[in-house]
């Protein structure tokens, strides 16, 4: 078998959307496990649309997501010659023909345009029936610019691309571009049109459907090696039920047969589910390192901040995290002075008319603390505890409320050794004297 040589042909009309990295993966991931190629083209041919700002989002998301591309770029914008050579040798052999500025291919009348699909098998299309088909097919514009149609299959013939692989909203693209492969003398490729992604609702993923480009998942903390493995099984599978699956598996597994005839549709729970296992599988260290900057950006954090602590709060809540962006939501409570208090957690936890006069105790007990390690202050609560007589149950779930705002937290002696004495202190006394009035 020659070798296999792929494309992704993004237009950078707009940022890398969901469905087109799906598109890429599947490419990327296809020429791996043959051992081929896999090459970016940019169809950048509508100059008015086309901006340099999302090609290099396009790229970005690219590299981001480690689908590297083999060799240079080809920019469909720099061919306009190679274009216009081929459009002449079909106008010479009376195959196409000059109208105004534009030419005109003459596309077959009657009969079948046909092409054999990968996946769905022969697609055939009977001119008789598709008028629109039959139709001279223009292949440039009077601006002087090459149609989508035929640049496409001048430049996948020159790049000699053995299979195309893309959404499957090219298939009513694929019979123009039959004829023109004959017309011109090509070789035609094998295609492989993969079904698009879905929203919930089962029409196309837009906008509506919420985060539809790759840089919001990016923005929002999904982490590439999740979104890969979530990416390859919307509209594949390995053939079993796993659904934990890496860069180094999925390229020894990755099969085109086993690509999904219908849809794939989207679901973030799912993703957010796997990002988070994803999470889990990361170092503390790493976490942290990709924590950072997200503190940062909300100003918890700089350079000058304590990295020991910050591990430490890290890997208690590593297990909660499902998107590194939800990390501050989950523990502002460590990083601010003042804390939010849910008031649904003060009503429900703050009943007891003991808790007064036992976090002011408390306050005083822990303010008393040499060292706060988590060891120690674990001690003198449960001593505390005894002393004022309440039980585990009863003074720990409303200790949590008054230090942390809320009601769920991870381990709670952890979770007051990192908040650290002084805010400590000030929390309990702040919910004895202002929160717990009487
Ligand atoms: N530029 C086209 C697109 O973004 C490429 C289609 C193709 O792969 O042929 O949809």
């Amino acid at each position: 078998m020659p070798e296999v040589r792929v494309r992704f042909a993004p237009s950078p009309t707009g940022f890398l959307h969901i469905g087109s990295a799906r598109t890429a993966l599947f490419n990327w991931l296809f020429a791996r496990h043959e051992g081929g190629k896999f090459f970016l083209r940019i169809e950048d041919t509508d100059k008015e649309r086309s901006k340099k700002e999302f090609l290099d989002e396009i790229l970005d998301s690219l590299t981001w997501l480690g689908l590297h591309w083999d060799e240079k770029l080809v920019f469909q914008s720099q061919r306009t010659e190679y274009y216009r050579t081929k459009a002449n040798e079909l106008v010479k052999k009376g195959l196409a023909y000059a109208e105004g500025e534009a030419i005109r291919f003459r596309m077959p009348k009657t009969g079948k345009v046909f092409f054999d699909d990968l996946l769905h098998g022969r697609i055939e299309f009977d001119l008789d029936q598709h008028t629109s088909l039959a139709e001279d097919l223009v292949i440039f514009k009077s601006d002087g610019s090459p149609t989508y149609n035929f640049a496409v299959v001048c430049d996948d013939a020159d790049m000699k691309m053995t299979h195309i692989i893309r959404g499957d909203d090219h298939i009513s693209n694929t019979p123009k571009q039959v004829p023109l492969y004959e017309a011109l003398g090509f070789k035609q490729p094998i295609f492989c049109h993969i079904p698009l992604i879905l929203g919930e609702d089962r029409s196309r993923m837009s906008k509506r459907h919420g985060a539809t480009s790759i840089r919001e998942y990016r923005d929002a903390g999904f982490l590439p090696e999740a979104l890969i493995n979530y990416l390859s099984l919307l509209g594949w599978s390995p053939g079993n039920n796993q659904e934990i699956i890496d860069r180094k598996e999925l390229i020894e597994k990755f099969n085109l047969k086993r690509v999904l005839k219908t849809g794939a549709v989207f679901n973030k729970e799912k993703l957010e589910w796997l990002n988070g296992q994803y999470i889990r599988k990361l170092s503390v260290p790493a976490l942290t390192d990709l924590l950072i900057p997200v503190l940062e950006k909300r100003g918890w954090w700089d350079a000058k901040g304590d990295r020991v602590w910050l591990e430490r709060v890290v890997a208690l809540c590593q297990e909660r995290t499902f998107c590194l962006g939800q990390f501050p939501e989950l523990t502002e409570f460590l990083f601010v002075d003042e804390i939010k208090y849910n008031d649904e957690a003060l009503q429900e936890f703050l009943k007891d008319g003991r808790l007064k006069d036992a976090f002011a105790k408390y306050s005083d007990a822990l303010g008393a603390l040499g060292t706060f390690d988590t060891k120690t202050v674990e001690e003198r609560s449960r001593a505390f505890m005894k002393e004022i007589g309440m039980s585990g149950k009863e003074f720990i779930h409303p200790c949590r409320v008054a230090l942390t705002g809320r009601s769920v937290s991870p381990g709670f002696f952890d979770t007051v050794s990192l908040i650290g004495k002084k805010r400590a202190v000030q929390r309990l006394r702040h919910t004895a004297d202002v929160l717990l009035k009487k």
